[in-house]
């Protein structure tokens, strides 16, 4: 019994080492076992397929190196694959030419938007601007206190409906947000939008109609890791109602093993920004694919 995706692999390309180079035979047991791994970490099926062909013929293909053995060139291998999938570069945040840039935040309810939020807020201080959260969740009681909770930590504005003024319309809120943006000089607005428990139409629609209002530089997707390869259900239907052009990976503290962040990133396509790993402020940071290929791979 192997705990971790990285020990399987480990133990595994091991067994490997001494020997001069790599057989057919040695190829199709390494692809077992990184297809057991792969599976054990929560990577959906197809991408583990998939991944598991890009390893098997680039190992065939690949010339034995004089400095590396065996074991060391599918290390190789396997990383480069890794990262590759992952998105190769840490891959920048989309600004404005004209300010102020919109980020939309889009998931499912306790991904951990509303702790993104926060989170987003400081390290944009941090880069210089002046962001503001805007709270686009009215359906979900106490989701504005919380979000303004969250913009006091960080030390931030947060645009939200008068108190006793109705439930109001997040478009609406949306709308007004910008020009109150411009107005007092916010250069980055992050929107945050309604989440469910499960994904619904009309959440889908409401983010769309957020979307429309706005126009957003970046629509964020937000994924909590650790439900492994649910990610890609979820993703599927975000990306097929709302559209992102990014990735969020939230929970990277637990005990994910990077199985929704291949398993997104392979399936949308879509880059993978920044990781949350943590419940305070500061636990957050860009996505660095090699460090994420680094950790599936230890
Ligand atoms: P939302 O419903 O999508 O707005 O989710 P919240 O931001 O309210 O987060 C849901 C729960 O997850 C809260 O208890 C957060 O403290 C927690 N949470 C959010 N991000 C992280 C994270 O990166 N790591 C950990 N361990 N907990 C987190």
């Amino acid at each position: 019994m192997f705990d971790t995706l990285s020990d399987r692999l480990t133990s595994v390309l091991q067994n490997l080492r001494g020997k001069g180079k790599l057989s057919d035979a040695d190829i199709d047991a390494t692809a077992r076992e990184i297809r057991i791994a792969l599976l054990e970490a929560d990577v959906a099926l197809p991408v583990v397929r998939e991944f598991i062909k890009h390893v098997k013929e680039r190992a065939k293909g690949a010339e034995v190196s004089e400095a590396l053995n065996p074991a060391q060139q599918v290390i190789k291998i396997v990383n480069e694959e890794l990262v590759g999938i992952l998105g190769g570069e840490t891959r920048r945040v989309n600004l404005a030419k004209t300010p102020p840039t919109v980020i939309m935040l889009a998931g499912l309810q306790g991904s951990g938007k509303t702790t993104l939020a926060g989170k987003l807020a400081t390290w944009l201080k941090k880069q210089g601007h002046a962001p503001m959260l805007v709270a686009c969740d009215l359906q979900r009681p106490n989701a504005v206190t919380q979000l303004q909770v969250v913009g006091e930590r960080a030390g931030v504005t947060t645009y939200a409906p008068e108190p006793g003024n109705g439930v109001g319309d997040p478009v609406d809120v949306a709308k007004r947000s910008i020009e109150e943006a411009r107005h007092a000089q916010h250069d980055v607005v992050v929107v945050d939008t309604a989440g469910r428990l499960g994904v619904d139409e009309e959440l889908m629609q409401q983010a769309a109609d957020i979307r429309d209002a706005v126009q957003p530089d970046e629509t964020l997707f937000v994924v909590d890791a650790m439900i492994g390869q649910d990610a890609v259900t979820t993703a599927e239907a975000f990306r097929d109602g709302v559209g992102f052009t990014g990735v969020v990976l939230t929970k990277l503290d637990g005990d994910a093993r990077g199985g929704a962040a291949l398993s997104v990133r392979q399936v949308t396509g879509e880059p993978i920004l920044f990781a949350s790993n943590g419940e305070k402020l500061e636990d957050f940071d860009v996505f660095h694919p090699d460090r994420m290929a680094s950790r599936i791979l230890g």
